[in-house]
């Protein structure tokens, strides 16, 4: 039953509001794999063989897909990259062979046997950043089936610009389609990480994403108004309604012009206090985007990448030159790299550890680190030898007490010598610091700083910790708040003891990164945020329409409230007389994140 205005939730993912046709894309062809045993020995080498062809094949296409991408795409590039190296991903290309080897599958059945391996890897793993890498095998594995059911890859191409929906897009899909041709996005599946959400941002197409049945619930040729702001999709509107939202779609319009016009201006308040905005980045690729967007430097680097991506621990060379690219890419601004995230939560293919019952509090970050010295070694060297090409500075994750610190310090000193002896140039001086994200941090903070040049907050852990809320479990999602009394309170106990030990404070968690919150950082004291570099406008332009003096106020008010909820509401009414375009267009505008 269809009815006028009908409105569906779903997930916001790129921001921008538009009417238009919907276009729904007909099902994938799933190509269902089938079960059959092999008897004869050739009846093996030729499932062998029709596996490695698809493989090479899906190379060939995708190379094909990554040459023929347009500029506004080229972004996008890596992604394929990484496709095109996931498909000799070892947990995938050789245990299909030992399958059909060994077990004597059919090529469909053992590549099914082995994805569906993976995927049970994957649903162990909390990081939202790992968690989205879920897709590019889904993509691999279905692109694989595909040209093994001698189908092919569904074209998306249409002909005048519409509202595509479909129940996922992958980033070849979407790449696939160009500007002109498409209006906005609407998947069912995805969450504000997913790749759609992703690449609709960077080309700034308005998407909703995880709308359920989006497929079935939307007809091809119906109106629909995509509202990549709020979330949500309104089927068939009638004129009232229609009219209502174009208004407000100029008015988001007018607004994001306005922030784009602080992206390249200081990050400094009306009574020109200086702050820094500067970007998260996961890929060297991330550079330009931060670039672009106007930031001040990288606060922070998350290495875990490379590492998550060989099948073999990269080398001192392959990080040399992975980190080389991002700090000469950047220079003379700074670059913090931050030293492996891992463990616990994400596997490491080469390793092999047990299961833990508590990833997060397990071996994780520096823990794991100062226990796989050998690697943690590889990786400060080819930092220290990175910082001989701009302004490095180096951050350790997840420390908890001093002497992990200090273990870092002197391992860091070791390796310095090694590099002397080697005779290769590096920066004595590079700045070391220390991430605060577990309470146990911020207790010690005073004592911490004697051994860091420099702190950075780390929201995203630290409030996980300090509230006990898991940050991906959705059912206590409403409890993660950021502006809970005990985290304000945290934070400023961390300004003060870097203030008196005269060293600099950043915070690159989420938080951050939201408008709402960036008064009440700047009055509590922190002057350095990192962030996505799509929020960094937002960032900016907030900065630049307040005085240090009304964010002190804020902070200070908000720090004699009790509750979560009176401090929230007093700072969303702050903003909202403040910033009425922020409070209503800022937040979309700059999230991109899900906690
Ligand atoms: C954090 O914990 O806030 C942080 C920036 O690190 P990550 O999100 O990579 O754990
Ligand atoms: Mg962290």
């Amino acid at each position: 039953m269809t009815s006028q205005n009908r409105v569906i939730q779903g997930i916001p993912a790129s921001p921008g509001i538009v009417l238009g046709r919907a276009k729904v894309l007909a099902e994938k062809v799933e190509a269902q794999p089938y079960y059959c045993l092999l008897y004869a020995p050739e009846e093996i080498d030729e499932e062998l063989s029709r596996f490695l062809k698809a493989v090479e094949q899906a190379e060939v296409d995708l190379i094909a897909l990554k040459e023929s991408l347009s500029p506004e795409y080229q972004d996008h590039a890596h992604l394929l990259d990484l496709q095109i190296l996931m498909l000799k991903e070892r947990m995938i290309f050789e245990e299909t062979q030992r399958l059909i080897r060994e077990e004597r599958y059919n090529a469909e059945w053992a590549l099914f046997q082995a994805w569906q391996k993976v995927m049970d890897l994957f649903k162990g793993i909390g990081d939202p950043y790992i968690k989205g890498r879920i897709q590019d095998v889904e993509e691999v594995y279905r692109r694989l089936q595909t040209i093994l059911a001698g189908k092919e890859a569904l074209s998306l191409s249409s002909q005048e610009p519409v509202i595509v929906v479909a129940r996922d897009l992958s980033p070849a899909e979407a790449t696939q389609m160009t500007r002109s041709q498409v209006l906005g996005f609407i998947t069912e599946r995805g969450g504000r990480t997913s790749h759609t959400a992703i690449i609709a941002q960077s080309l700034e197409i308005p998407a909703v994403v995880g709308v359920d049945f989006a497929t079935r619930e939307i007809t091809s040729g119906e109106t629909v108004i995509l509202d990549g702001l709020k979330g949500q999709i309104i089927l068939d509107p009638d004129e009232a309604v229609s009219h209502s939202y174009q208004e407000r779609q100029k008015e988001f319009e007018a607004f994001k012009e306005e922030v784009a016009q602080s992206s390249g201006l200081a990050a400094i308040t009306i009574d020109e206090y200086p702050t820094k905005v500067l970007a998260n980045i996961e890929l060297p690729e991330e550079v330009e985007l931060g670039l672009k967007y106007g930031a001040d430097g990288v606060g922070l680097y998350r290495t875990e990448f490379l590492y998550l991506r060989l099948r073999h621990l990269p080398t001192e060379k392959e990080l040399f030159e992975d980190y080389r690219r991002v700090v000469e890419a950047m220079a003379p601004k700074v670059v913090t790299i931050r030293t492996l995230d891992i463990g616990g939560d994400k596997f490491l293919s080469p390793l092999e550890y047990a299961p833990e019952m508590n990833p997060a509090l397990g071996l994780r970050a520096i823990r794991f680190c100062l226990k796989e010295t050998n690697i943690f070694r590889t990786q400060l060297k080819a930092i220290l030898r990175a910082s001989a090409y701009g302004q490095v500075r180096v951050m350790f994750p997840l420390i908890s007490n001093v002497g992990e610190i200090k273990e870092a310090r002197r391992l860091l000193e070791e390796v310095k010598q090694d590099l002397e002896r080697e005779g290769l140039p590096f920066d004595s001086r590079m700045p070391v610091g220390a991430m605060i994200e577990v309470p146990a941090a911020v207790t010690l903070a005073h004592l911490l700083a004697q051994y860091a040049d420099f702190f950075s907050i780390g929201t995203n852990d630290l409030i996980q910790y300090a509230l006990a809320i898991d940050r991906v479990n959705k059912q206590v999602a409403d409890m993660y708040q950021p502006l809970h009394p005990a985290v304000i309170r945290m934070i400023r106990e961390v300004v003060h003891a870097a203030r008196v030990a005269r060293i600099p404070v950043a915070m690159c968690g989420e938080m951050a990164g939201d408008p709402l919150y960036i008064p009440v950082l700047l009055g509590l004291g922190v002057a350095e945020l990192s962030m996505n570099a799509v929020a960094i406008p937002v960032a900016k332009h907030v900065i630049r329409m307040i005085t240090i003096e009304a964010a002190r106020k804020i902070a200070r008010h908000a720090l004699r409230l009790i509750t979560v909820k009176e401090i929230n509401d007093f700072v969303a009414q702050e903003m909202n007389r403040r910033f009425p375009g922020i409070f209503r267009f800022g937040r979309t505008l700059a999230a991109n994140h899900e906690l």
